[in-house]
């Protein structure tokens, strides 16, 4: 997908963004190749992908969320997807989490550069996060990290009531839910949408599930990392 392409594809299938914007994101793509020569960020390494894959990719939940002036969260953030995307288009607050410290220290150094006053990187396992973190966010989004069933225990803490977890998901999202139900029901929540698209060129499937949480978590939730893997809700 060449510059042009992003901007029809993204303006005509998710919204209309600024020429500024794309100038952003296009900083911030060249900016993660570099830096993926000395960190490994990405297995994805060429403009073309990227595009596609990393940026369009990211700002798909835009057609579905409204993050203005809201505080919100992408777990698992890596090299800053779809969180620094989201962050560029909308004046919402976002505050990127991984476990990796380098990823982090590198994020945090980029928006610092590129002055990003809405986005901060935190450099921490979620389910400690969220320990100190409870119910604290509108949204919680995350790509890549886990199956759904550990992903919740993971992210639905950190909700308020009523706010709204975006799970980004490949073409096994149908299969996911279905092991998740035990998780959803523990943790107070709810799938209330599963948005179906196709990426524009590569027609690769993705799931954009929306889920509510319905009351405050119970604090045994969050467990210890190993107590979620071995045995998941
Ligand atoms: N979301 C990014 C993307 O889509 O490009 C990165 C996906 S990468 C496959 C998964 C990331 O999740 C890694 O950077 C890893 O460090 C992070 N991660 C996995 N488990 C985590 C946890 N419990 N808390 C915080 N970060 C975690």
């Amino acid at each position: 997908m060449t510059r042009e392409e992003l901007e029809l594809l993204v303006n005509t299938n998710i919204m209309n963004l600024g020429h500024d914007v794309f100038d952003k994101l296009e900083r911030l793509m060249d900016d993660t190749l570099i830096t993926n020569e000395k960190f490994n960020l990405t297995a994805i390494k060429d403009k073309e992908s990227f595009r596609e894959l990393m940026i369009y990719d990211s700002l798909t939940v835009l057609k579905y969320i409204n993050f203005a002036d809201k505080e919100a969260i992408d777990v698992g953030t890596g090299a800053g997807y779809p969180g620094l995307p989201l962050a560029l288009a909308t004046s919402g607050k976002f505050t990127l989490l991984d476990s990796t410290k380098k990823k982090i220290d590198h994020i945090n150094e980029y928006a610092k550069n590129n002055e990003i006053d809405n986005a901060v990187g935190v450099s921490a396992r979620a389910e400690e996060y969220a320990l100190k973190n409870r119910e604290k966010y509108d949204y919680v989004i995350s790509r890549a990290v886990a199956q759904l069933n550990v992903l919740l225990e993971l992210c639905i803490p950190l909700l308020k009531e009523n706010g709204i977890f975006i799970a980004m998901k490949g073409a096994k999202a149908e299969e996911e839910i279905k092991q998740a139900c035990n998780a959803l029901k523990k943790l107070n929540c709810e799938v209330v949408e599963i948005n179906r698209i196709n990426l524009p060129l590569s027609k690769e499937e993705r799931n954009i599930i929306l889920i509510k949480k319905l009351a405050i978590t119970n604090n045994r939730y969050p467990r210890k990392y190993n107590e979620i893997k071995a045995k998941p809700l």
